[in-house]
């Protein structure tokens, strides 16, 4: 389980709204619906010249889910497609259990608090929901 530090992060990040709302006119957009637990959001992005220039989500779901998401898009503004690539599938190997090196969990931050998953297979699906979603629009055919 995640211990009282971790708990007050995740609470904080989920609550704090500044990565909620709708874009204008976002280039890409990608819902993710968690059914076993019911979370369902949709991630929006702007890119321009393979930069991640905005992105915000709406949406509801658990603390996990909206904390995860919140983070993940503090993380990728304004960084490249490849640099948030990286990321991803940093964090989806780390949530798995798989061995991710110090400067791969130190470019996660606030996101590297979700290694806890891996000892909670009915919480990965909260914990990768919004992940998910800027992976099927950036990086699809990696696994
Ligand atoms: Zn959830």
């Amino acid at each position: 389980m995640f211990n009282e530090l971790y708990t007050e992060i995740i609470l904080e990040n989920s609550r704090n709204k500044k990565n909620r709302g709708e874009l204008k006119s976002p280039s890409k957009v990608e819902r993710g619906h968690n059914p076993s637990c019911g979370d369902d959001l949709t991630l929006m992005v702007n890119i321009e010249d393979d930069i991640i220039k905005d992105a915000k989500f709406i949406g509801d779901g658990c603390a996990i889910s909206t904390a995860s998401i919140s983070i993940m898009i503090d993380l990728i503004k304004d960084k490249d497609i490849a640099y948030a690539k990286s990321l991803i599938d940093s964090y989806f190997r780390m949530v798995q259990g798989k061995e991710i090196t110090n400067s791969e969990r130190e470019a996660l931050e606030d996101a590297a608090l979700f290694e806890s998953l891996q000892d909670m297979p009915a919480r990965i699906k909260c914990g990768t929901l919004g992940w998910h979603c800027l992976k099927v629009m950036i990086a699809p055919e990696s696994d």
